[in-house]
């Protein structure tokens, strides 16, 4: 008989112990890193084997047996648990909740069918070895020396390649993934990008490029059977790379010898639900425990990020020109809006310089980071505005689809014939969405082909795929959309970028929202130029409108000089004690009524001593209530990450034992306070 511990996906913050018996006498016992399927109150379910042999505790006569072990699945490695471990740890949660839940769904199903048969798949995924490689492209100087150190890299390497956008960074990663194959026999390679969907060119460079080798992508949006053989393809090392999103930061990867964390400063890396961690700082932190180089790629890198290259624990390595070597960056213009003023939201300036490109035949963006018609519909009359019923926010204007929409909780109206306060017929509607910008511009360019970009545009499946696609055929002429096409697309003829509403979060109260603004303009500014500008075509250029021209981030953006806005924007936090000086963690809490979550952080401030610890006051947030839900935060601070896990262990302890009717959920390094 032998004793085995498991961890299963439950909030309750330890393993549990079961008796497994052999059912022959040859039957092999159970290894650590297997799955087993117990029995757990009223259900089965599948757990980690994370001990064999244990002593337990638990009295003979209550302990269960196991039903199954999934044996014909190679173990989880020592190192994978470990990484799982120190997640659970670091973010404050269970083992179980950390490591369960990543594997495929059908690796947890009860049954071994769907197993089975994803291993037997498994060949579906070969390589095509027949086909010929795509070229490799010359690198610069630059790409190069930034290739060779990442490859040449021995033990824990963690690079920052700080990059201007179309400066090559892609082709940095792939040819440092191409010697590191070349070198070690059955090297994985785990590259992270912020959306696959957003990059599928990506994904079509690698393969053209390693034809002779099994690629794997690991992201949420595939479907359970091809998620499944994917994973498993990982976890067998026969996926030499696995390009993948957030997620796949937990994928099993027994051979890994290198991470490239593509546009690492993107919101996206950090998980907003359930286990809320950073995937770039995981993939730190498991490039380090296997002693192996990891590549942090952007042209906008996290604070963070740039603090580690500064002190020299990051090795920092700089593409400063665009890779196409005619392709230059384009030229920043401000347009004043108050001495310019805008018809229809846009300004007579950018509207002679779209002219100009439709002249041309050449392709122009406009980018507006708010999707609908009109944020607000309101009442001259009596004043009324369309709030949403249920959250502390205005119902949105869709024009196109007859709404009225809540972006917070969805909740849809449609749009009211008159005011539903005095019955004025002539509502109307204020601020302007990506929906009117389009309609304002289809009558200034009626012969224009105007496409939209946003989240309502592409509901469909694929349809943001085909989208991008007639873009890239050259069968639009103005792009318009929100951040989903500033990411990542190489428009071969585009020369103009119009910027239309960025000043909103220059005085936001997020102290994050000058960096992410930034990164932003930066990112969607890069869409333009970078191709070499043809004969008797534009040079490329950049319009954003602004109220502010004089703010210092403009300037910096003007001359695309992020080392100088980082270092002002660095000190600024230094003396602010924000991060990445000071470490933090925030409780929050939500009940039907405010009070009751108030209450609940009130109890939580005062429940253990706490030297050393900053505990700010209960506040409700900003936005407080979501789907007739009121929310509450509390933010904890410390300059010591250490002092700060050794505290919230404690704390966590006595606020479990708190009596509340709120619900809470604590973070570990937040991003949005
Ligand atoms: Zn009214
Ligand atoms: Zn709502």
């Amino acid at each position: 008989m032998t004793i085995i511990r498991v961890a299963l996906d439950t909030p309750l913050d330890f393993c549990f112990d079961y008796r497994w018996c052999a059912e022959h006498p040859d039957a092999v016992p159970p290894l650590v890193g297997q799955l087993a399927l117990v029995p757990f109150g009223r259900r089965e379910v599948v757990g980690l084997i994370v001990a064999v042999n244990v002593d337990t505790e638990v009295p003979a006569d209550k302990l269960k047996n196991v039903l199954a072990i999934r044996s014909q699945l190679p173990a989880l490695s020592g190192q994978w648990i470990a990484l799982c471990a120190f997640a659970a740890d670091y973010y404050q949660r269970p083992l179980g909740e950390v490591a369960i839940p990543g594997l495929p769904r059908n690796l947890r199903a009860l049954k071994t069918v769907a197993l089975d048969r994803a291993l037997k798949k498994l060949a579906k995924i070969e390589a095509v070895h027949d086909a010929t490689p795509a070229a490799m492209p010359v690198l610069n100087l630059a790409q190069q020396e930034a290739a060779d150190a990442i490859a040449g890299a021995r033990g824990f390497a963690p690079h920052l390649l700080y990059g201007v956008t179309g400066s090559g960074k892609t082709e940095v990663y792939l040819q440092a993934a191409a010697q590191i194959l070349a070198r070690i026999d059955d090297a994985q390679i785990l590259i992270l990008v912020p959306e696959i969907n957003l990059t599928p060119q990506l994904e079509g460079s690698i393969r053209a490029r390693f034809p002779g080798i099994a690629v794997a992508t690991l992201h949420s949006s595939l479907a359970e059977g091809e998620r499944m053989t994917h994973w498993l393809a990982a976890h067998l090392g026969q996926a030499r790379i696995v390009l993948g999103t957030r997620l796949a930061i937990l994928a099993s990867l027994p051979r890994l010898q290198l991470i490239v964390i593509d546009e690492e400063h993107d919101p996206s890396y950090k998980q907003q639900e359930g286990l809320r961690y950073s995937a770039r700082d995981l993939a730190v932190w498991r490039a380090h425990q296997l002693g192996i180089a990891i590549v942090l790629g952007s042209a906008t890198p996290s604070l963070e990020s740039w603090q580690h290259a500064q002190t020299g624990r990051y090795r920092k390595l700089e593409l400063r020109q665009r890779a196409v070597a005619a392709a230059v960056l384009p030229t920043v213009h401000l347009i004043d809006m108050e001495r310019n003023k805008p018809v229809d939201g846009i300004t007579p300036v950018l509207i002679a310089a779209l002219k100009l490109r439709l002249q041309r035949g050449e392709q122009s963006l406009l980018f507006l980071n708010r999707r609908g018609y009109a944020p607000v519909l309101a009442c001259d009359a009596c004043g009324w505005i369309s709030n949403c019923s249920r959250c502390t926010a205005f119902m949105v204007l869709h024009k196109p689809e007859h709404r009225l929409r809540c972006h917070h909780c969805s909740l849809e109206l449609r749009i009211p014939r008159s005011c539903p306060t005095c019955g004025n017929v002539d509502l109307q509607p204020l601020g302007r969405g990506t929906q009117r910008v389009e309609e304002g511009l289809q009558a200034v360019f009626p012969e224009a082909r105007i496409t939209r970009i946003d989240a309502d545009s592409t509901r469909k499946k694929g349809s943001a795929q085909a989208a991008f696609d007639t873009v890239h055929r050259g069968e639009v002429d103005i792009l318009i959309g929100t951040q989903m096409v500033a990411k990542g697309h190489d428009f071969k003829n585009l020369t103009l970028v119009g910027i239309l509403n960025p000043d909103t979060a220059l005085f936001s109260q997020d102290y994050r929202a000058s960096e992410r603004l930034f990164a932003q303009l930066m990112q969607v500014a890069g869409r333009a130029g970078r191709a070499a500008q043809k004969a008797g075509g534009s040079a490329s250029e950049v319009l954003i409108q602004t109220r502010y021209p004089q703010h210092p981030l403009y300037a910096a953006v003007l001359n695309h000089d992020y080392d100088h806005f980082a270092t002002e924007l660095l000190a600024e936090r230094r003396q602010a004690h924000l991060p990445p000086y000071l470490y933090q963690a925030l409780l929050r809490a939500e009940a039907r009524e405010l009070e009751t979550a108030i209450d609940f952080l009130t109890q939580a401030a005062s429940a253990v001593e706490h030297p050393g610890i900053t505990i700010n006051d209960p506040i409700p947030m900003t936005m407080t209530r979501v789907a007739n839900v009121d929310r509450a935060q509390l933010l904890i601070e410390c300059p010591s990450r250490p002092a700060l896990q050794a505290f919230l262990k404690v704390w966590l302890a006595a606020l479990r034992t708190i009596k509340t009717r709120a619900k809470w959920s604590l973070e570990v390094d937040p991003v949005d306070i």
